[in-house]
Formats: structure tokens, C-alpha cells, sequence
């Protein structure tokens, strides 16, 4: 890499964050377009969050990414949300305009780009989000918008309760899965899509997330796992189209680096670069 003062640097703040698979994606592009611009991530303790986004202002770091487990919190830091960050209330990409912070969300868009690149329609369908936390609130923020019915199941129920208030404030077709009823499964077969926004599966101990007995052959599994879960080999087994979490982090690279730099990446080339590191 050539840097010099010129060089834009572009960071991840996460906590831990040794195990990223941005920087080889976003240095793989900007190398590709010969932009002046190096990707660095930062090991940032939520202790020491807002110091280091005072940080980002004092040495002019272009933008940032942010992951787990910053991403509720950094909103409280920033000048500014865009509209989606605000409704869902997690930021996952800032951009820096002369010191001034706005707070970007492209992790929901991300997954309707990779929904709809894998060919899965979701107009219509009766889809179950399993889990409530950021990354659900992002998909359903998008989710609600074109699917008939979203239901959302977590097994801190006020958690879903939450997210079903809120996103029933957007659209009115969102309800919450009781426990009784999510842990007989008999209402697996009644929705179409199920996505599994839990981090169960990516331990090789981890239970599965839901009862994969009770899956049917015309259901879409979907984990926002980047890799293949034993849900999503299990649902395969049956017959089931499944999805794993890979072209969500693709796709959200691919709208952080267009915020950061006005330029559409090439997707090839991150796609390249994010699938020699799995
Ligand atoms: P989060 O805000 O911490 O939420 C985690 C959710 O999973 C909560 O609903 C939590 O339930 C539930 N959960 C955690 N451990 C569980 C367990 N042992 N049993 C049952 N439920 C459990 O995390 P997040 O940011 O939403 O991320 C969730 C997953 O999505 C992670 O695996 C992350 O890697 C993935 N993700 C992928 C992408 C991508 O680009 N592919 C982007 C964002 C996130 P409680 O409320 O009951 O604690």
C-alpha cells in the first residue's frame, strides 16, 4: 500500500474486533479503483467509545464501520442519523464531513440486497424473525415494509415485545411469538421465511435455534450467520432453500463504502476478497 499524507483512512471500531472480515474487503476495493483510502480496524473498549470517536474527529479519520459491541451506543456520540439509523437505533457505519458525525445503518439494506440477489421474494410472505436484538431490528425495519405478516420470536419476550411496538408504529402487520407456542413449533409450517438472527450456530456447541423437525421442504431458512450453520445444513437436508448471513455483510460493506466515498465499489472484488477468508 502507498500511503502518504493524502492516504483517507477508514476504520472498524469493535470490542473484540481481531476476527473482522472488512478490512481485506474494503482494501481489496479501494486497491482495485486506486483510491487513495486504507481500511484499519481498532480494538475499542465500550469504555473508551466516545474518547475514541473524539478521536476520529481529532485525527480526520474519513469513516468508520461499527460492530458488536458499539452499535446501540455510538448513536448518543454522533451530530447525525440517517433516517433508517434513527428508527432502528443502532449505527453501523459514520462518516466523517469536517469533524461533523453522521450515523448510517446499512445492515437491514444489506440483507434485502442479498434476499433479493439470492432470488427469494418476500412480498406476500409470512416470515419469522428468531431473535430481537440490533440485527433483527434492522432486517424488520426493511422486512415489514413488503412482507404480509412478520412475526418475532426471542426468548426475552419483553425484547420482542419492543421491537413488535416499534415496528407495528411503522406498519401494522407485525406480531410477537409467544414461547409456548415457538418452542412446540406447530406454527413452523404456517410461515414462509424463517431467519435466524441469533448468534446460536456460530459455536460448534451451540443448540440450534429452533426445532428443525418441524421444517417443511417449501420453507426459505435464512441465518444471518455468515457461514453454514447446522440450521441451515439441516433445513438443506430437508430440502429447504437456505440463506446464510455472507451477502448481508457483503452488500452492507458495499453501502458503507458508497456513504464513505461517493463511488460504487466493485462488488467482484469484495465478494472475492470476503470469500478467501471463510
Ligand atoms: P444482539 O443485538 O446482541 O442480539 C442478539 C439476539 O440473539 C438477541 O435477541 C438475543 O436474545 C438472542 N440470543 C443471544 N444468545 C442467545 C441464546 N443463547 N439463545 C437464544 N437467543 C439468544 O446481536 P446482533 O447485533 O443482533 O447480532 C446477532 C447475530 O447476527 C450475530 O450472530 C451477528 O454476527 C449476526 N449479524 C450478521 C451480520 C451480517 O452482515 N451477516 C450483520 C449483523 C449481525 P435476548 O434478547 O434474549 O438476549
Amino acid at each position: 500500500m502507498n500511503i502518504s499524507g493524502k492516504t483517507k483512512i477508514i476504520g472498524i471500531f469493535g470490542y473484540p474486533v481481531e476476527h473482522t472480515l472488512s478490512p481485506k474487503m474494503h482494501n481489496a476495493a479501494f486497491k482495485y479503483l486506486n483510491l487513495d483510502f486504507c481500511y484499519v480496524p481498532f480494538s475499542v473498549k465500550p469504555e473508551m467509545l466516545e474518547i475514541a470517536l473524539e478521536g476520529i474527529r481529532a485525527l480526520s479519520i474519513a469513516g468508520l464501520n461499527i460492530t458488536i459491541p458499539h452499535k446501540e451506543r455510538v448513536s448518543a456520540f454522533l451530530d447525525k442519523l440517517s433516517d433508517d439509523a434513527k428508527f432502528i437505533g443502532s449505527v453501523n457505519t459514520i462518516k466523517n464531513e469536517g469533524g461533523e458525525l453522521t450515523g448510517f445503518n446499512t445492515d437491514g439494506k444489506g440483507f434485502m440486497k442479498s434476499l433479493a440477489e439470492a432470488n427469494i421474494e418476500i412480498a406476500d410472505k409470512r416470515v419469522l424473525i428468531v431473535g430481537a436484538g440490533g440485527a433483527a431490528r434492522a432486517i424488520g425495519y426493511y422486512l415489514c415494509r413488503d412482507v404480509s405478516e412478520l412475526y418475532i420470536y426471542n426468548r426475552n419476550i419483553e425484547r420482542a415485545e419492543i421491537l413488535t411496538t416499534h415496528l407495528y408504529t411503522f406498519k401494522n402487520n407485525v406480531a410477537v411469538v409467544e414461547e409456548k407456542i415457538f418452542n412446540s413449533g406447530s406454527s413452523f409450517s404456517d410461515f414462509d421465511i424463517i431467519i435466524n438472527t441469533t448468534p446460536l450456530g456460530l459455536k460448534s456447541d451451540d443448540p440450534l435455534p429452533l426445532d428443525v423437525s418441524m421444517l417443511k421442504n417449501h420453507q426459505i431458512i435464512c441465518d444471518l450467520i455468515y457461514k453454514e450453520t447446522p440450521l441451515l445444513q439441516k433445513a438443506s437436508a430437508i430440502g429447504c432453500k437456505t440463506l446464510n448471513g455472507m451477502g448481508m455483510l457483503l452488500w452492507q460493506g458495499v453501502f458503507a463504502f458508497e456513504e464513505w466515498t461517493g463511488i460504487q465499489p466493485p462488488v467482484e472484488v469484495m465478494k472475492k476478497a470476503l470469500m478467501k477468508q471463510i
